[in-house]
């Protein structure tokens, strides 16, 4: 694993400092440990980074509508980002002359294609999953096939000694071609496969509407809430990390099952995206001050008899009480400081030392 992960690191390097598409010149490349496990059972290839998405967060898949898309699909079949390795066809995002997203043309395309050849050996996920029809043409580039997105979604295609699972694009645009609903089905025949090929052991049962990891998300950042009261955005987040850690220490198991990544300014629970909240914590409300986003929660809901929060057993209820009573009052740097010096963060703090690289967006906590 450590040869791999030193190949991984090199492909890093050589992906950021990768100069082939020149309209790509400004736009990130999306490419890091934020893609995910280097050992997933599952490889998802997407089109390419969107604006508002990866090229802004860096994390493939996340803080856009297709991203939004994207993972509440995985989380409605019970497959997480722990399981997964999401990449692109392009690793940069393209822009038109407007600067909105561009379909990525065939020659931009060939240029990543040795990349992606490279992190399908390098992963070498027994289930790829191609998302659209410019994703699966560009794994042709990597080892032929003839097949087209109409004919052959929601099958298994063996290719290149794996298996391939051709599925629709998670954006708006392609949900006229396929709908959710079409598309929920897809991911449920991804997330069997998947299992039968991990020996029925990747995951937990599929749910409904919110998973379990963003049902138990939303109830430990309620807590939090009711707590502390208004809390500002990014102290949400670290003190929500900060309680899985004190919980982890003391029962060697994680709170809930969000996945939490390393940003510039400390970890972030992927599942409490800021377009998440309301959905997450029913009667919570934003506002903005200066360029701070702060969240609190209605009275009506702060004095309302039930409370969500009772899915959470009283033990994790009490380490969430005593985060947001030593945590909760601390202004922005000190708190930052605090979680700096949690073990989990020492222990990424230390593999950037000895890997020279930042790791930004790989995730900071054991899988649930
Ligand atoms: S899209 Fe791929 S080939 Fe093109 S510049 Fe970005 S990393 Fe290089």
């Amino acid at each position: 694993m450590m040869a791999t992960r030193q190949q991984f690191v090199d492909l890093v390097r050589r992906v950021k400092a990768c100069k082939r598409c020149p309209r790509m010149a400004d736009s990130a490349r999306v490419f890091g440990a934020g893609c995910g496990s280097l050992s997933a059972k599952v490889m998802f290839i997407g089109e390419a980074p969107g604006r508002l998405g990866a090229d802004a967060s860096e994390l493939p898949f996340h803080g856009d509508k297709s991203g939004h898309n994207f993972e509440s699909l995985l989380e409605q079949v019970g497959l997480s980002r722990y399981d997964a390795f999401v990449t692109n066809a392009v690793l940069c995002n393209p822009k038109d002359e407007n600067g909105n997203n561009a379909t990525p043309t065939p020659s931009e395309v060939a240029n990543c294609a040795s990349f992606l050849k490279e992190q399908l050996d390098l992963v070498d996920a027994p289930v790829v999953v191609t998302l659209g029809a410019v994703a699966l043409r560009a794994a042709a580039l990597v080892t032929a096939h003839t097949l087209t997105l109409k004919d052959s979604v929601r099958k298994v295609h063996l290719w290149a000694g794996r298996q391939l699972i051709p599925a629709y694009h998670p954006g708006q645009r392609a949900m006229v071609h396929r709908s959710f609903a079409n598309q929920l089905a897809d991911y449920q025949f991804i997330a069997e496969a998947v299992r039968r090929g991990s020996g029925g052991s990747a995951r937990r049962k599929p749910s409904t509407k919110l998973s379990r990891a963003s049902e138990k998300v939303g109830a430990a950042a309620r807590v939090l809430l009711e707590e502390s009261g208004e809390l500002s955005y990014f102290a949400l987040h670290k003190l929500l990390f900060m309680a899985e850690v004190r919980h982890l220490e003391a029962s060697s198991e994680r709170l809930t099952e969000g996945y939490y990544v390393r940003q510039k300014d400390g970890p972030y629970c992927v599942e409490l995206h800021a377009s998440r909240l309301t959905a997450l914590i029913p009667g919570c409300f934003t506002r903005t001050v200066g360029r701070q986003l702060m969240v609190s929660l209605r009275q009506d809901v702060l004095f309302g008899v039930t409370s969500q929060a009772d899915i959470l057993p009283p033990a994790a209820r009490r380490i969430l009480s005593e985060v947001a009573g030593k945590y909760g009052h601390l202004p922005a740097g000190k708190l930052k400081t605090a979680i700096y010096l949690t073990a989990p963060m020492r222990e990424v703090m230390r593999k950037e030392k000895t890997l020279r690289m930042n790791l930004f967006n790989s995730a900071v906590l054991p899988p649930p």
